[in-house]
């Protein structure tokens, strides 16, 4: 006699995320969702209004992402939004009032950095760019009342590690939500709700998509106030995304765990190699024991350390130069994330739009090069970056 079969575990929360909406459609059993992509939906009378009446407001193929977002984030609620950027205008717009104060870091993405700043100038909020991975600077900063304090961790370029669970307290005693920029990361990697920020922001243009053919971000939240606040201001804004690019992005999510698998194996491969070349004065990479943020990635970051990385070359600019003219597989372009290896330079590029004693202070040099591993052959990849190295050398 045979024993009776156990029943199937329920899936790990990863695994429903990567899932969602799989075999889910009624009407024609179809594997894979469809895309709905009507901008509206019949009524069937004046009381007869279905679960969705006009796209902006709520979609079911955005619907699907925001859902599994949030169960991959250990959140509740996901407004999808057209943008990264058109995520931070949406926390900012649902809990900053006029005039009130938001704390960032000070070596933010060089974009959120000039949206604030903007806004600041043009009186609408006041910001306070902090070094967020100094405690004491993080304690001084938030000594003050604040409405919105935004962690990045680790930071872009320099990647610094931010305490998630100690600026959350701080943060919160000072009155303030905590929105945290995870894009760096993705939820595979580290999840701050479970640290005790407020709300997960993403540009899923990055690794969520990871193919780099959308822009798209995504705000996840916890708290029935905080989504009920994000879901109406994202419809009173238009920031929601479109079917057919929520549909892609969940397309490139399904296999967000594979590709972090090899983006983590191939970066620890390019680390080594740029530890061991003398072109290099200095890297940043919090898997190195030396990095600041060692320790607190080991306890934070608890899926890994991470596919981006940035380095100093030490001939300066001209071996910048001869670096990415001798590249052929790593790409010079903006961006990260994405399957394919990206270098890039932030002091011209992804961080022009700070001023040059900004730059500075935030430790942007212009020797300062971030890449991007990509999950190509890691062969390939180390005997270009190795190409390129030498090259620099000889600048
Ligand atoms: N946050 C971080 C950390 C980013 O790197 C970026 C873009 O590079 C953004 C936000 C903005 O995202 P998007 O380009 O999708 O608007």
């Amino acid at each position: 006699m045979t024993a009776p079969s156990q029943p199937s575990p329920t899936p790990s929360r990863q695994t429903r995320g990567l899932r969602t909406g799989l075999d889910s459609d009624p009407a024609k059993q179809s594997v894979v969702p469809p895309i709905h992509m009507s901008t509206n939906y019949a009524f069937r009378g004046l009381d007869g209004r279905g679960e969705y009446d006009y796209s902006r407001s709520g979609n079911p193929t955005r619907d699907l992402l925001g859902e599994a977002l949030a169960t991959l984030e250990h959140g509740t609620d996901t407004v999808v939004t057209t943008s990264g950027m058109a995520a931070v205008t949406l926390c900012i717009n649902s809990f900053v009032p006029t005039a009130g104060r938001v704390v960032a870091p000070h070596d933010c993405y060089g974009g959120t950095w000039r949206q604030l700043h903007w806004l600041a100038e043009k009186g609408q909020l006041s910001v306070d760019f902090v070094d967020l991975t100094d405690p004491e600077a993080a304690r001084a900063a938030l000594s003050a009342p604040a409405d919105l304090v935004l962690l990045e961790t680790p930071s872009n370029p320099l990647l610094r590690l931010t305490d998630i669970e100690t600026v959350a307290e701080l943060s919160h005693a000072a009155g303030a939500v905590v929105v945290a920029d995870n894009t760096f990361c993705s939820p595979l990697l580290q999840r701050p709700l479970e640290l005790g920020a407020d709300i997960v922001l993403h540009s899923t243009t990055k690794f969520i998509n990871g193919h780099s053919d959308v822009i798209g971000g995504a705000v996840i939240s916890r708290d029935p106030d905080h989504a009920q606040r994000l879901a109406g201001w994202a419809n009173c804004l238009g920031l929601t995304a479109g079917a057919f690019d929520s549909y892609l992005v969940l397309r490139g999510l399904r296999t967000l765990d594979a590709r972090i698998r090899v983006h983590e194996a191939n970066t620890r491969a390019v680390v080594d190699l740029l530890a061991g070349h003398p072109a290099v004065t200095r890297l940043h990479h919090p898997s190195l024991p030396e990095h600041p943020g060692h320790e607190l990635a080991v306890r934070q970051q608890v899926g890994g350390f991470g596919s981006l990385l940035s380095f100093e070359l030490a001939g300066g600019m001209p071996a910048v130069h001869a670096f990415v003219a001798n590249l052929q597989v790593a790409l010079l372009a903006e961006s990260l994330g994405g399957v394919e290896s990206l270098v890039c330079h932030p002091a011209t590029m992804t961080h022009a739009s700070m001023p040059p004693e900004v730059q500075q202070a935030a430790g942007i040099t212009n020797s300062l090069v971030r890449m991007s591993v990509g999950i190509e052959g890691i062969d390939d990849l180390v005997a270009d970056l190795r190409h390129g190295l030498d090259a620099a050398g000889r600048a």
